[in-house]
């Protein structure tokens, strides 16, 4: 948890202070279309709740980790990348964890990306 919030991009959308282009909300994750889409689908998956990487979300609340991964799974499905039957076309789920993977916003969020191909190994 810690650093609250008012400093921080992704808790200022929670708040409404910032409006986001929500596509799916539930009582505690948000998901939204990145600013700056790098594939015809391109949402970010937040926690309302404020924690700064996967792996502080992981050892703070495992319930959560599962809802938020829930939760990017059906923004995958309600984008038509995939069906309840059938993983096709596809999508990818990423989490940028530390300076190395490129993490800019420190409030952790899931990549949802698909309608494209995607190539791989990723850059
Ligand atoms: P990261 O690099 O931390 O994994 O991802 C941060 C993501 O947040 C980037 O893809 C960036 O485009 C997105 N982003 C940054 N500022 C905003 C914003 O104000 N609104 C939205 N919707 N996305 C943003
Ligand atoms: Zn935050």
């Amino acid at each position: 948890m810690s650093e609250p919030t008012n400093e921080c991009l992704f808790c200022r959308m929670v708040a409404g202070e910032i409006p986001p282009d929500v596509v799916r909300e539930t009582d505690r994750t948000l998901a939204f279309r990145d600013i700056n889409p790098q594939a015809p689908t391109h949402v970010l998956v937040i926690p309302k709740e404020h924690h700064a990487t996967l792996g502080a979300l992981v050892g703070a609340d495992p319930e959560l980790t599962a809802e938020l991964v829930a939760a990017a799974h059906a923004v995958a499905v309600q984008e038509g990348l995939v069906t309840a039957d059938v993983p096709e076309p596809g999508y990818r789920v990423v989490a940028n964890t530390g300076p190395q993977a490129g993490q800019t916003v420190h409030h952790v969020h899931l990549h949802v990306l698909g309608g494209r191909g995607l190539g791989w190994p990723p850059g």
